[in-house]
């Protein structure tokens, strides 16, 4: 008995394991993934006692230069959130990556491009022209646009970011190590990236590099709804278009493009379940390289476009072409999260006049 509590008086008295430290950053962003990473709720007091938070823009006042003077890898792990559409992003990328040992692409973002990257569709001029002189937020007759330099009247030099013609990934950046895809990632999922923190810091182990926090199956194999296995679609519905969604059918089979047989699972059909179409916001499943290209195919197949002799329930390729060019903005629906990580990247622009755009 007195040798127990001797064994119990040694655990108590049993060093803290020193705390991992972490870095969350924002690039291109809407926020509301630091907002995701908040919804945990008390777990975040997990965090807390897990990690000392070196970096966090939205949430606290670090300066970059203190994360400059870091040794390199001195920081455990970052999660970088958004896509990189300027030169401040990919400054702090780059040193975010010499300075942590690990590096998490946090959100569709930051994995694939997200809704920033749909700004590929255009070029910065194209971008600058309907922001500040079509549809200014201000009074603008001068066409004032962003500077990169200028000196104010006090003779004090004042510098912004370069905006580039392109959105990237973070991983055309900086090498990834994990992936926590979703727009912005479900609370179970950034549970489960949470547990990998704290695995790491109890005992210093990490997942395979690559690895990506959701399933390793689609959408389709998670989402309730009945399918018709022999689906053919005679029309394409935008959701408001119907009077009444089933909920318990596929939303597919009732004419509504929904991207989850070939998006990867992991969120829950939380869209499928508010009876909306999955638009595809965890990227790829497993296997497809390009997003936008598979769900085409799936769609195609359905259509009857595939294969030819398939085609009589459909109808004529020009019944099929109509029936095509009732989906709307298809660059925005297939490639909504995707573009900048997809095999497109972006939209070529062709210069107006020689040394143009
Ligand atoms: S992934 Fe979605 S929630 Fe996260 S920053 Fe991008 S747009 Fe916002
Ligand atoms: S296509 Fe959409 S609605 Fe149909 S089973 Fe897949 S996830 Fe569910
Ligand atoms: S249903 Fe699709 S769009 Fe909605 S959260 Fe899931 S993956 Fe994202």
């Amino acid at each position: 008995m007195g040798e127990e509590k001797e064994e119990e008086k040694k655990e108590e008295k049993k060093e803290p394991k020193e705390k991992i430290k972490i870095a969350l950053y924002w690039a291109a962003t809407c926020g509301g993934c630091d907002i995701a990473t908040l919804d945990i709720d008390e777990k975040i007091l997990d965090v807390v006692n897990i990690a000392d938070i070196v970096l966090w823009p939205v949430a606290m006042d670090f300066k970059y230069e203190d994360v400059e003077k870091m040794e390199p890898k001195s920081i455990d792990v970052c999660l970088f959130n958004g896509a990189v559409r300027n030169s401040e992003h990919e400054e702090i990328a780059k040193m975010l990556r010499e300075k942590s040992k690990v590096m998490i692409a946090f959100g569709s973002c930051a994995c694939f491009g997200g809704i920033p990257g749909l700004g590929n569709v255009a070029n910065r001029e194209q971008i600058f022209k309907v922001a500040y002189k079509d549809t200014p937020s201000t009074v603008n007759p001068e066409f004032v646009t962003p500077q990169t330099e200028m000196m104010t009247n006090g003779g004090e030099k004042l510098t912004l970011p370069d905006f580039w013609d392109t959105v990237k990934t973070l991983d055309q950046t900086v090498d990834v190590d994990y992936y926590v895809p979703g727009c912005p990632p479900t609370v179970d999922r950034v549970l489960d990236a949470v547990g990998i923190l704290a695995k790491y810091a109890e005992t210093g182990e990490l997942p395979p590099k690559g690895a990506v926090v959701a399933f390793d199956k689609n959408l389709c194999d998670e989402c309730e709804r009945k399918r018709d296995e022999e689906k053919k679609i005679k029309r394409i519905y935008r959701p408001h278009e119907l009077k009444e969604i089933d909920p318990e059918k596929c939303l597919l089979d009732q004419g509504i493009l929904c991207m989850g047989l070939a998006t990867r699972g992991g969120c829950g059909a939380r869209c499928i379940n508010a009876n909306m179409p999955c638009r595809g916001c965890y990227g790829p499943s497993p296997e497809i390289k390009d997003h936008g290209a598979a769900v085409l195919s799936a769609i195609a197949s359905i259509l009857g476009v595939e294969d030819e002799t398939e085609m009589i329930d459909v109808g004529t390729p020009e019944e099929v072409e109509e029936l095509l060019n009732q989906v709307k903005d298809p660059l925005g629906t297939f490639y909504r999260f995707t573009l900048p990580g997809s095999m497109l990247k972006r939209v070529i622009i062709k210069p107006e006049k020689e040394g143009g755009a």
